[in-house]
C-alpha cells in the first residue's frame, strides 16, 4: 500500500483512467491480459509473471512493491 504517496489526485483526469488498465501484455505471443490472469510466483521475494500460454516471463518486481 505504498503506492499512494506520490499520486496526486489533481493528475487524475479522465486520460489517466482510461490508460491504467493495467493491461500486460506478453513480449512473446502477444497475449494481452491483466496482472491477475497470468502465472505469478513468488520465489526469495520476487514476484514473476509468466505467460500461461508460451511460458515467457514477462516481469519480475521486488514484493514490497506489489
Ligand atoms: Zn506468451
Amino acid at each position: 500500500m505504498s503506492v499512494l504517496e506520490r499520486n496526486p489526485n489533481r493528475t487524475e483526469d479522465n486520460e489517466r483512467s482510461t490508460v491504467r488498465k493495467a493491461v500486460l501484455f506478453c513480449p512473446d505471443c502477444g497475449r494481452a491480459a491483466p496482472p491477475d490472469e497470468w502465472e505469478r510466483t513468488a520465489r526469495d521475494g520476487v514476484e514473476t509473471l509468466e505467460c500461461p500460454a508460451c511460458d515467457a516471463t514477462l516481469t519480475a518486481r521486488p514484493r514490497a512493491l506489489a
